[in-house]
């Protein structure tokens, strides 16, 4: 009887074991993907949804292209809606990759249980990680807590390796209902402000297989040095691939490591470092499963007790990039445009929104997981606990960064903050990451009367650090 393969996070051909299951069992195959209605909390945010739709155009063409075989569309809910498919096709079995979001992980959970008692087969497979959360044991059979151990026991397992797209399937033959993506809405329209995002990236998995390539050939060499360096971008930009499965960590590790044994010792070092970032990615999930509430809930309770400072105005400002505070404002202009900032800088104005205008870490997570192109909810919640000093192997809280000297570290020429904040393009270096310190004659050789054409700063660093300091204080008094 046919077989269904239900793509969720895994829209690609290469290396997706569920696809490749399905073309060897020679069954005829029907290619499924659910629009999901009852989202819950974690909606699909703007962003992630322009995203998705242009992924799934380009996964409908690869696999019409490839095997002849239509990708149905079909929206609702996914414990109704693929009974029904296994009905009108008299399919017996379902494959898919599996997930490790709580809300995806019970779904998954349920619809499993009740496709078995229909004797539907049910096969589910690994295509997001390379080690899966409870393979990564600490050696009292626990789990880990703190990345380096976690990582260590990663690499004592054996290397992970890709598979390629099966070469041919049997495309299931009878004709499928299926939506038509545009009548999803998943792109903006009025106002259309994807214009930055179309210019940036180009999503699939053709696209995500040229990004990893281009970061091989051009900026693996010096990503050790170069990853904090906003203004160089040499980081892979791989995330929103890897958020939608166009691309495996397996596929990336493969390429990488085969990039360091052919290119010597300052690619491998280069290469273990940026592996250990995926790393993080896998940290972060391993975390989350272990840790459902880690989207919603402090890490560490005692920070439940924060006094939290809610203020509606200077949210805005911070979302806007308009601080008055020009990496701040550069990396959330970035964001605004492109859907993406860079690390650095999202630690950056992460630690300005917690720890400078004390709003609650959740908020900036709410907007982040919106506007960025790779909203992923384990690396988002790790990444905002991190900064908060509320999450499992945090950045202690006391440690607040200095958005000028981070700018003035990490952005030396002040070339990221003119591309972001273009009215402060003709500043001297010195005053770039500090308008507010420059004399009158400089400003006007600039060009800038601040207040007008970019704002004063929301507040003052150092009164902004000692407040910060106070109530991380008091929550110390109350434990
Ligand atoms: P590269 O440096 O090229 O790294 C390669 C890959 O490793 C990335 O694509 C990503 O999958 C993974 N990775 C790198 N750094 C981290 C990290 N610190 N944590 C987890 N995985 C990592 N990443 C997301 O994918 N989605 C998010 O929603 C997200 N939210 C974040 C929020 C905050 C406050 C912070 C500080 C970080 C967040 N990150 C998130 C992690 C990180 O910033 C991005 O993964 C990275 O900037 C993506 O760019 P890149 O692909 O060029 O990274």
């Amino acid at each position: 009887s046919p077989l269904i393969v239900w793509f969720r996070q895994d829209l690609r051909l290469n290396d997706n074991p569920a696809l490749a299951a399905a073309a060897a069992s020679g069954r005829p195959v029907i290619a499924l993907y659910i629009l999901e209605t009852a989202t819950g909390d974690w909606a699909l945010g703007s962003a992630a949804r322009w995203w998705l739709h242009h992924s799934l155009a380009k996964l409908t063409a690869a696999l019409r292209k490839q095997y002849g075989l239509q990708l149905v569309l079909r929206r609702g809910n996914p414990a109704t809606l693929l009974p029904a498919l296994l009905r009108e096709t008299d399919a017996g079995a379902v494959y898919w990759s599996r997930v490790y979001e709580p809300a995806g992980i019970s779904r998954d959970t349920t619809i499993k249980a009740a496709l078995q008692t229909s004797s539907i087969e049910v096969e589910t497979h690994n295509a997001a990680l390379l080690f899966e959360p409870w393979t990564v044991k600490t050696q009292a059979g626990g789990w880990f807590k703190v990345f380096t151990p976690f990582w260590r026991a990663c690499l004592a397992q054996p290397s992970p390796a890709p598979q390629r797209a099966p070469k041919t399937l049997t495309p299931y033959t009878g004709a499928l209902d299926s939506d038509a993506l545009d009548s999803w809405g998943l792109l903006p329209t009025r106002p259309d402000w994807a214009g930055g995002l179309r210019d940036s990236w180009t999503p699939g998995e053709a696209g995500a297989t040229e990004r990893l390539q281009a970061f091989i050939d051009k900026d693996l060499y010096r990503y050790a040095d170069g990853r904090d360096r906003p203004d160089l971008n040499c980081t892979s930009r791989l995330s929103p691939h890897l958020h939608f499965g166009e691309i495996s960590p397996r596929q990336v590790w493969h390429a990488v490591q085969m990039a360091a044994d052919q290119g010597g010792a300052g690619i491998a070092q280069n290469a273990a470092k940026f592996l250990s970032e995926i790393g993080w990615r896998e940290f972060c999930h391993h975390l989350l499963f272990h840790f459902p509430t880690l989207p919603q809930q402090n890490f560490r309770s005692d920070f439940d007790a924060f006094p939290w400072n809610p203020n509606a105005d200077h949210v805005k400002a911070w979302q806007a990039g308009s601080t008055g505070y020009p990496i701040v404002d550069a990396g959330m202009r970035q964001l605004w445009h492109t859907g993406w900032m860079h690390n650095r800088v999202r630690m950056i104005a992460a630690s300005f929104l917690i720890k400078h205008l004390l709003q609650d870490w959740r908020v900036g997570e709410a907007w982040f997981w919106d506007t960025l192109v790779d909203a992923n909810l384990a690396n988002n919640a790790g990444g905002w606990q991190w900064v908060a000093g509320s999450g499992a192997d945090a950045a202690p809280y006391f440690r607040i960064f200095n958005p000028i000297m981070q700018g003035e570290k990490f952005d030396p020429e002040g070339d990221y903050v003119r591309r972001w904040v273009p009215e402060l393009a003709q500043l001297p270096n010195k005053y770039i990451h500090k308008p507010w310190a420059a004399p009158d004659g400089v400003l006007k050789q600039a060009g800038l009367v601040l207040g007008r054409d970019y704002p004063l700063p929301v507040v003052d660093h150092d009164t902004a650090r000692k407040a910060a300091l106070a109530a991380f204080a008091a929550l110390r008094n109350d434990a």
